[in-house]
C-alpha cells in the first residue's frame, strides 16, 4: 500500500487538474492520494471520481490557512464535512484574504520594479478559487521578471521578503476546533519546515492535543530534514499523534515534491480511518467506501 496524504491541484496552487492529479498517483503506483488544495474544498468530487474510474483511494482534504503569533500554520483536514458552516465561513473569510491582499503586493512589485497587473495574475488564477503567492510568481515568470516560482519567492514573495503582505489566517487552535466540528481529523502540515520549530516547539504542539485534541503531525515531509524528522518521530509517539508522510505535490510548480516522495504508513492511515469512522455519518463526511 502505497498512500500520499498531501497534494495540490490546480484548483489552488498546483499545475495538474484534480483528474489529471488522481491519473498521475495511479500512474505512479500510489493505492491512496488525499487532495488537500489550500483553504478550497473544490476539487474533491472531480478527483473522486477519477478515482472510481481508476481504483485509486482518494481521501477528501483540504490545508487550512492558520497561524500561531502572527507565523503561518497549515492545518491538514481529512474527511470535513465541506457544508459545516463554522468551517465555511471561516474558509470563505480566508479566500478573501488571498485575494484582498493582492493589491498590495503588487504595489510592492510594482515599487521593486518588477511590475505585474491584476489581470496579468488572475490569468494565472484561472478558476481557482484559492489566490495564492505561486499564482503571482507565474505571473512574475510569464512578464519575464524571474525565471521559476522559487526566484520569485526568494527574491520577492517569501515571508517577510520584501513584497510579503501578510492576509487573513485562522488562530491554529480555533482552527483544530473547526476542523472537529465539521467531523474531521486535523494534522499540522511540515510543523518544523523552513526554521518554523520556534512556532510550533514541543510544549505548545502538547497543548494542542491535550487542549484541542490535535490528531497528528505531518513527520515526512521534504521541509524536513532526517533529524528534524527523528525528533518529531520521537514527540508523535510521546503524544500518540499520528505521524503522516506525504509529498506536498504541486505539480510542476514545486520541484523534488514528485508524488509519492513520502508516503504514510499503512497502520497511520488504518488508525485515520478508524477515527475518522467514529464521527460519521451524524456529524461529518465518511472516507469513500472503498477505502474501507
Ligand atoms: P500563499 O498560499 O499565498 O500563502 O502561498 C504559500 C504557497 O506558496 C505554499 O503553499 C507553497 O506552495 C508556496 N511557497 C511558500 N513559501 C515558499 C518558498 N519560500 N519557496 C517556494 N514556494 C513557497
Ligand atoms: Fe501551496
Ligand atoms: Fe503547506
Ligand atoms: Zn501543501
Amino acid at each position: 500500500m502505497r498512500i500520499d496524504l498531501h497534494t495540490h491541484s490546480s484548483v489552488s496552487d498546483g499545475t495538474d487538474t484534480p483528474a489529471e492529479l488522481v491519473d498521475k498517483a495511479h500512474a505512479v503506483g500510489l493505492d491512496v492520494v488525499a487532495l488537500t488544495d489550500h483553504d478550497t474544498f473544490d476539487g474533491l468530487d472531480a478527483a473522486a471520481a477519477e478515482g472510481e474510474r481508476l481504483g485509486v483511494v482518494v481521501v477528501p482534504g483540504m490545508e487550512l490557512s492558520c497561524s500561531r503569533q502572527g507565523s503561518s500554520v497549515h492545518v491538514l483536514a481529512y474527511g470535513a464535512d465541506p457544508a459545516s458552516p463554522g468551517l465555511a465561513a471561516e474558509m470563505a473569510r480566508v479566500r478573501g484574504g488571498r485575494l484582498g491582499r493582492l493589491t498590495g503586493v503588487l504595489a510592492k512589485l510594482a515599487a521593486l520594479g518588477v511590475p505585474v497587473s491584476e489581470a496579468e495574475v488572475m490569468a494565472q488564477v484561472g478558476t481557482s478559487p484559492s489566490v495564492g503567492r505561486p499564482h503571482i510568481a507565474d505571473a512574475l515568470i510569464k512578464a519575464g521578471h524571474v525565471r521559476d516560482r522559487q526566484e520569485a519567492f526568494d527574491r520577492f514573495l517569501a515571508d517577510g521578503g520584501p513584497a510579503h503582505v501578510p492576509r487573513y489566517t485562522i488562530e491554529v487552535d480555533r482552527g483544530i476546533d473547526l476542523v472537529h466540528e465539521a467531523g474531521g481529523l486535523a494534522v499540522i502540515a511540515h510543523p518544523w519546515g523552513r526554521g518554523r520549530e520556534h512556532v510550533l516547539p514541543p510544549q505548545v504542539l502538547a497543548a494542542l492535543v491535550h487542549d484541542h485534541g490535535l490528531d497528528g503531525i505531518e513527520v515526512d515531509h521534504q521541509d524536513h530534514d532526517a533529524d528534524i524528522r527523528a525528533r518529531l518521530r520521537v514527540l508523535a509517539d510521546s503524544l500518540d499523534l499520528l505521524a503522516t508522510g506525504s509529498s506536498d505535490y504541486h505539480g510542476a510548480g514545486k520541484l523534488d515534491h514528485d508524488l509519492g516522495c513520502n508516503t504514510t504508513d499503512p497502520e497511520v492511515f488504518n488508525e485515520m480511518q478508524r477515527r475518522l469512522a467514529h464521527f460519521t455519518p451524524a456529524s461529518g463526511r465518511p472516507l469513500p467506501p472503498s477505502s474501507r
